[in-house]
Formats: structure tokens, C-alpha cells, sequence
């Protein structure tokens, strides 16, 4: 396997671009497609070397994959970008690409936490998120606390009175009001009690924010969004600092849930990701154009955007990401009806939940993806029935801006 230390690259954009090449010996320009599920020995003697891991190389797909194993050196390469350890050598991560992003999040519980160990994580979070920490952990004997991690003196309560939190999972921003959580202020509150600190880096992606500067242990992506950028796999990634955990307890957790990748998501994911800069610099320049736009509209009662000085975390976002990114949410006035009217109005943005493809997704919560939570649980959540999110895509703005007009026309009654 290709050990070497990347070339310390100016800038993240040639890094993205130049982070990964094959290992084989054809001198493949494009990352092959390695579509095989086992890998052939010379010899016994090699095989056992390979299985006790005195000799590197492939063994079997559900543990590694040359084509997998190239997308993790690439994520682990812009996580770590410009980064140094606690040595000042440039920081190394280890990366483990998995079927999903909910995959890459079992990995990390099931191999950090035990029977008996305790979560502390936000009340606004992912849905799948939210449903793993609250309905399948508990059936291994753990539990999680949900609070609002933005008040940090209730995390240092919530610390002091559960010695059994081990974990503390941040998701900033979150879906869909782009509330953001201080990561540097966690992370170092977290220290003093010896907890590790995670973090679903899947809105900001390592373009916008990288939260091993801040301090944290872990980070994970659901890599259907921005990393592969097109909508054409589901996946995830596992990355952490400590190697030895990562390479021992995570990936014999990884290989045992059995929640690995394959060799053609993998080769999708490193081709979206060689335009992950580029397309997130436009994303956000879109998407503020279009926070501001929407801002003055008279249909529109509100509008949830970090890149917006009205927005309660936009200070905080600006300190710790690049840009404000790509999703916003509004609320029409007009409530269920108007969010329904709008979005079968639409002719070019998409209608689709999902978000971090290159083309503007549109969905209603209310209706879609959290049609199925009582209205009041949904309320707690800040989705209001004319809560429209949008995930604005990389096309001419104007276009976007057009068709939001269009569809807005007669919406708002
Ligand atoms: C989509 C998403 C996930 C889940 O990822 P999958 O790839 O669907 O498993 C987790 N967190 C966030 C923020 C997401 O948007």
C-alpha cells in the first residue's frame, strides 16, 4: 500500500484534485474501479502474512479495497489539510469509508462505547441521527442525553451528573434552522473530563470546516452529500486521530458490522470530490444571494441561514467555517397550503429531500420528511408547516432566483 506523506499542497483545491493516485502498476490516471470482492496470494505463506498483518496488501473486500482504501486516503487528506498534531508534524488521520453515513455512525458507537456508557448530543440533529441515539443504542445498554449544546453551562451539568457520558456528538450546523455549536468550546470543556468529542461534518464538509482544528477526536460524513456532490451513491466516512484505535477497535468494528463500501461508490465519490472546492465556494456564494433574496420577499416570514447577520449563530459560524455553505430553510406565511402550492409551482429546482448535489433540492418537512412526527414534536423541532429547506445548487443564480419567484407568485395566500 502507498504509505507515503502526501506533498504539502498551498492550497486544499490542489489537494482534492492530486490527494490520490493507484497503487497499481498500469499507472492508471483515473482511480480504477477494483470490482472484486477477494484478492489472490502468491503463496501460503503470504496469506497467513496478510492475515496476521506482518505484510501489507488486500485480503478481502469487506475489509479493504484498493478502490475504497483510495477515496480514505483522499478524505483523510483535505480533513488533515494544513493541519499539525500535537507534535507539529503534519496531522495523519485514518479514514474508513462505509455503505452509509448512519454506517460510519455505528462504527464510531459501537466501537468507542459500552454497555453501561452514556451520550451527551444536541436536541436538534439529523433524524437518523437522532432515532440511533434514541432507539437502538439503548438496546446495547446505552443511553443518551439530548440538550442543547449551545448553552454550555448545561453541558458541564449534564457532565457533572453523569460520570457514565463518555461521548459528546456535535452536528453543526444542523437541519434546519443551521444552528451552529461552538466545536473549540466543547472540545475543550470535554477535555476536562477526559471525554472524546464526534462530529457530523456532512453540511460544512472539510472545504468549509475542519473540526480536527478545533480539537475533536472524530468526524464523520455522510458522504452522499456534498463530498460526492451528485446524488449517484450513498455512503459515509469514519476519520480519526488516534491511529491505533482507529486501525485496532474501529476497523475490527467496521469489519465485523459489516457496513463497508464498495469499489464503484468509492471511484463516484473520488470523482465528485476533485470539484468539492469549487463547488462549495459556489454553493455558498448561491446560497447567500439567495438567503438575501428570500429575506426581503413578502411571502417569506423568515429565513434560517448562518450567513445571515440576523442569524442568532452567524458570528460563530464565520469564526469557524470558511463559508456559510448551502442550506437554508424559510417559512412562508401562508403555512401548509402556501408550502405545497410552492413547491408544485417549481420548474426547474429539484423536489427532493436529501441535500449537497449540484442541482438546488426543495422539499417540505412538514409534508415529507417529517410527515410522520406529531405536529407538536415537530414544533419543538422548529419546523413549521411553511417551512420550505432548500439545499441551493451550483446553478446561475439568477435562474434559481427566477424560479423561486415564479413558484412564489401566487403562493403566499
Ligand atoms: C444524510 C445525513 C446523514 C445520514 O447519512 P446517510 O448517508 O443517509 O446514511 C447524517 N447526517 C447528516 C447531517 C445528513 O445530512
Amino acid at each position: 500500500m502507498n504509505t507515503e506523506p502526501l506533498p504539502r499542497f498551498e492550497d486544499v483545491y490542489s489537494a482534492a484534485i492530486h490527494g490520490v493516485s493507484d497503487e497499481g502498476s498500469l499507472h492508471s490516471h483515473a482511480i480504477p474501479i477494483y470490482a472484486t470482492s477477494t484478492f489472490v496470494f502468491d503463496s501460503a505463506e503470504q496469506g497467513m502474512n496478510r492475515f496476521a498483518g506482518s505484510e501489507p496488501g488486500y485480503i478481502y473486500s469487506r475489509f479493504a479495497n484498493p478502490t475504497t482504501a483510495a477515496a480514505e486516503r483522499l478524505i483523510a487528506s483535505l480533513e488533515a489539510f494544513g493541519l499539525n498534531d500535537a507534535h507539529s508534524s503534519p496531522l495523519q488521520l485514518k479514514a474508513l469509508l462505509h455503505a452509509s453515513g448512519q454506517g460510519a455512525l455505528s462504527t464510531l458507537c459501537f466501537s468507542l462505547l459500552n454497555n453501561g456508557d452514556q451520550v451527551l448530543t444536541n436536541t436538534a440533529l439529523y433524524g437518523g441521527t437522532h432515532e440511533f441515539f434514541a432507539y437502538l443504542l439503548p438496546k446495547s445498554g446505552i443511553q443518551t442525553h439530548f440538550t442543547d449544546l449551545s448553552d454550555l453551562h448545561a453541558v458541564d451539568q449534564a457532565l457533572k451528573q453523569h460520570p457514565a457520558i463518555k461521548l459528546i456528538h456535535i452536528e453543526t450546523p444542523t437541519n434546519p434552522l443551521m444552528g451552529c455549536t461552538d466545536i473549540e468550546a466543547i472540545c475543550k470543556l470535554a477535555a476536562t473530563y477526559g471525554i472524546k468529542v464526534s462530529i457530523d461534518n456532512t453540511f460544512a464538509t472539510p472545504y468549509l470546516q475542519q473540526p480536527f482544528a478545533f480539537g475533536v477526536d472524530f468526524v464523520y460524513h455522510s458522504t452522499t452529500k456534498f463530498l460526492n456532490g451528485h446524488g449517484t451513491a450513498i455512503g459515509g466516512v469514519l476519520l480519526g486521530k488516534d491511529l491505533d484505535f482507529m486501525n485496532t477497535t474501529a476497523t475490527k468494528t467496521f469489519k465485523l458490522l459489516g457496513a463497508n463500501s464498495n469499489a464503484f461508490d468509492a471511484f463516484l465519490l473520488i470523482n465528485g470530490i476533485k470539484t468539492l472546492p469549487l463547488r462549495m465556494q459556489r454553493h455558498s456564494a448561491n446560497a447567500q444571494q439567495v438567503a438575501a433574496w428570500l429575506d426581503e420577499h413578502p411571502a417569506v416570514a423568515k429565513v434560517n441561514y448562518n450567513g445571515l447577520s440576523t442569524h442568532p449563530d452567524h458570528a460563530l459560524s464565520a469564526r469557524q467555517m470558511r463559508a456559510p455553505g448551502a442550506v437554508l430553510s424559510f417559512e412562508l406565511k401562508g403555512g401548509l397550503e402556501a408550502g405545497k402550492h410552492f413547491i408544485n409551482r417549481l420548474r426547474m429546482c429539484t423536489r427532493a429531500v436529501s441535500l449537497g448535489t449540484v442541482d438546488t433540492l426543495i422539499s417540505h418537512p412538514a409534508s415529507m420528511s417529517h410527515a410522520i412526527m406529531k405536529p407538536e414534536e415537530r414544533l419543538k423541532a422548529g419546523i413549521t408547516d411553511g417551512l420550505i429547506r432548500m439545499s441551493v445548487g451550483i446553478e446561475a443564480v439568477e435562474d434559481i432566483l427566477a424560479d423561486l419567484k415564479q413558484a412564489l407568485s401566487d403562493g403566499s395566500r
